[in-house]
């Protein structure tokens, strides 16, 4: 274990002597906590906290700051559908990337498309992917895959050198504090656009419609200056505080909602399947206000 100390951000040991991790909530004034059996690596890189735990209810889960990002149980859900939905809207995606690497799970989701030639994956924290190769995929016979090229750089400061590269770029983003801060600011999402193709399409990672519904509405309405093409989609995530969450898909040309769904790989799936993309759209009435307000 590098770096270690003395208590992390969340984790508090109960009078039993369990270890619990408390995911604070601000904007609910609640915390969620998950049991913790084992606590595996735990570490301070140079942009935040990092640890993988096992946990009682979801497996092995990798925590940055406090917030779980992907479990071995649920993170199937986050990687199919931040990652499927653009990649069989475009009708032949060559050059894919990623800002936000972690544990690569929609990387591995991307290598199931034959047209992809190549997965740009862009990550500020090699300690992340490093802890994860060891902890969370070390079997993944995937992360081989000659077409993956991890690049150890802030995506925002990459993105503004790719200009009329990209057909499909997925913004796995953390939550908006920390090294992901600037991965919401309004001069990125023009970025996102300029390095897409013609045809390109982006997903981002919006967060809870429920308690933090202003990210969003920010991602939507910043998008929608940009994009002829701009479509919120949901899916649930039990790990979750809340569990339903949000992407924000914005294209250039094709729409997932006329999209061929006989490009879906989905034969391997625990969750995407050519009904749940088309219903994916459609959005509850509290979520519809939002975006119209
Ligand atoms: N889906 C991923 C997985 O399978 O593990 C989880 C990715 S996690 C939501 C977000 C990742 O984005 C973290 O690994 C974090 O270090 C990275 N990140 C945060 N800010 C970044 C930035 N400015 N540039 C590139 N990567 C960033």
């Amino acid at each position: 274990m590098a770096n270690k100390k003395r208590s992390l951000t969340g984790y508090q040991k109960e009078e039993n002597d369990e270890l619990w991790l408390w995911d604070d909530i601000p904007e609910l004034g609640m915390e969620v906590g998950y049991k913790i059996d084992r606590l595996l690596h735990y570490e301070q890189s140079s942009y935040q906290e990092i640890s993988i735990a096992d946990t009682r209810s979801f497996g092995r889960m990798l925590i940055l700051d406090g917030t779980p990002q992907i479990t071995s149980k649920d993170g199937f859900i986050y990687n199919e559908m931040i990652s499927h939905i653009a990649l069989a809207t475009c009708p032949m995606p060559e050059n894919v990337a990623m800002i936000g690497g972690g544990d690569c799970g929609p990387a591995r989701e991307a290598m199931r498309y034959e047209s992809v030639k190549r997965i740009d994956v862009v990550e500020i924290d090699q300690r992340v992917v490093d802890a994860c190769k060891i902890w969370m995929t070390q079997d993944s016979k995937d992360n081989a895959d000659g077409r993956v090229h991890l690049i150890y750089r802030d995506g925002y400061k990459w993105i503004q050198e790719q200009t009329n590269v990209y057909d499909i770029l997925l913004i796995d983003r953390s939550d908006p504090y920390g090294p992901a801060t600037s991965l919401y600011k309004p001069p990125f999402y023009q970025y996102v656009h300029d390095s897409l193709t013609k045809e390109g399409i982006a997903v981002f990672q919006a967060g809870s419609p429920y308690y933090s519904s202003h990210i969003l509405k920010g991602t939507v309405k910043n998008l929608q200056r940009l994009f002829p093409i701009v479509l919120p989609y949901t899916c649930t995530v039990p790990t979750f505080p809340g569990g339903i969450w949000c992407f924000v898909l914005a294209s250039k040309k094709w729409s997932p909602l006329q999209a061929d769904l006989s490009r879906l790989q989905w034969t391997h799936s625990k969750y995407i399947n050519p009904d749940l993309f088309r219903a994916s759209f459609i959005l509850p009435n509290y979520i519809k206000r939002l975006l119209n307000e």
